[in-house]
């Protein structure tokens, strides 16, 4: 029978099997961001609409065509939030972080919203967890932060990951430069693709992006921003490289690098994943030194990334593994319920996962139930007060000590 009711398209139920690779991908970025001071702040899942359109930039794909927009009942236009960096710099300014003592350092988790077109690693409810650290433009923070997301894909072992880095420059060497590029790519209009076409003074740097072979044509001989870096930009970027050299950090300089949002300034960073199809990025981030200023608050550098849960989950290919349970106390007798549910509580109490049956089944149903759960042992509670204790992988039994059944479990082996 087909369900009658379905998650939308382009989300998903995350089945509790599932969880527990989730989990461990969110335990090892807290640990992670914990040792590094990098502390959690939670935002909402929606924000004004305006906070978006401020922040990621009106020319973006997100902005333009990929918000989940709507009113609320007061006719205000809300947004379920399509990244987390716009809505940690509002918190930072709305909370005058910025007398905090510099940097802040923040981490966050949790469900971000974009109408893309769904397909294996992009969704319409995705999770990612990103780090910001606000109040340096050190070269030292950046290192700092791409250390960080490095760290984490090693400790989860994810395979074939490549760091890629570049700069953008600072706003008025981005400025300048989107100049030069608009210009080249109005000399070879008649190359690009439409939709490049269409953009060239909205947003050129999408050009680079495009896997139209006219415009990939022209792309190859267009000027590349990093190789126009000057003075303190150059400085920058060249003492990041000299940092994450000495950290023995590999990266390849990609001059076409570009990212979807428009706060970007100087480094921008991706790690991409020969083990993902088309959506290949894991995780990426940049310096967005003029963003808290452009959410009103005072002038702030600032650098973070992102990292997509699911991306990170299907570039580890790990099986969905059910979480089994330490115990399952069984009754032989139906006076024994009781005894069973308290017996239960205790060893909860001690550490164990423990289950009893809730369903009134006879002992045979039980056993095949606490199988099917994935019990390791299970007691055997009989009517005159006795009990066994069964190993589920050997399947031997033999009787145990009824006055001291929670040591019995939690003593070791059977
Ligand atoms: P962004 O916020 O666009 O810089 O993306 C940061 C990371 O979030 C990407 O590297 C992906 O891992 C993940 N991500 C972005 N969009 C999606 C999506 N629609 N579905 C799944 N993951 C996504």
């Amino acid at each position: 029978m087909a369900a009658r009711y379905q998650a939308p398209r382009g989300t998903f139920d995350v089945l509790p099997e599932a969880a527990r690779g989730r989990a461990r991908i969110e335990a090892a970025a807290a640990a992670i961001f914990a040792r590094a001071g990098y502390e959690p702040l939670a935002t909402p899942v929606f924000e004004d609409t305006e906070l978006f359109e401020r922040g990621v930039g009106k020319s973006t794909d997100i902005v333009r065509k990929e918000m989940f927009t709507f009113e609320d009942k007061g006719g205000r236009s809300l947004t379920l939030r399509p990244e987390g960096t716009a809505p940690i710099c509002r918190a930072y300014v709305e909370h005058g972080m910025h007398k905090l003592a510099q940097p802040v350092k923040l981490s966050y988790v949790g469900p971000f919203f974009r109408h893309e077109r769904p397909q294996a690693g992009r969704y319409r409810q995705f999770h990612q967890l990103g780090a910001e650290c606000i109040g340096t433009d050190s070269p030292l923070a950046d290192a700092e932060v791409i250390m960080l997301l490095s760290d984490l894909l090693g400790e989860l072992g994810v395979p074939g990951v490549e760091l890629r880095l570049g700069s953008l420059g600072s706003l008025e060497a981005r400025r300048a430069y989107l100049e030069q590029l608009k210009a080249h790519l109005h000399a070879h209009e008649g190359e690009l693709s439409k939709d490049v076409r269409e953009r060239i003074d909205i947003n050129p740097l999408r050009a680079f992006d495009s896997d139209d072979k006219g415009t990939q044509g022209v792309m190859a001989s267009a000027p590349t921003i990093v190789d126009s870096l000057e003075g303190e930009d150059a400085e920058h970027f060249a003492a990041v490289r000299e940092l994450l050299d000495a950290a023995g950090i590999a990266y390849t300089v990609d001059p076409t690098l570009v990212r979807g949002l428009d706060y970007y300034t100087r480094t921008i960073f991706s790690f991409v994943c020969d083990q993902l199809g088309a959506q290949s990025e894991v995780g990426g981030g940049g310096r967005y030194d003029g963003l808290v200023e452009q959410l009103g608050g005072p002038a702030t550098p600032a650098i973070g990334w992102a990292a997509g849960i699911e991306r990170i989950l299907l570039a580890l290919d790990e099986e969905d593994e059910p979480a089994g349970r330490d115990a399952f106390v069984a009754i032989a007798d139906e006076g024994q319920r009781q005894r069973a549910m308290a017996l239960a509580v205790e060893l909860r109490h001690a550490g164990l996962s423990a289950e009893i049956d809730l369903a009134g089944r006879a002992l045979k149903g039980q056993l095949k139930h606490a199988n099917r759960i994935g019990a390791r042992r299970v007691l055997i509670l009989e009517a005159d007060g006795s009990a066994q204790l069964r190993d589920m992988d050997s399947g031997e039994q033999r009787a145990a000590d009824p006055g001291n059944l929670v040591d019995e479990m939690t003593g070791g082996e059977s």
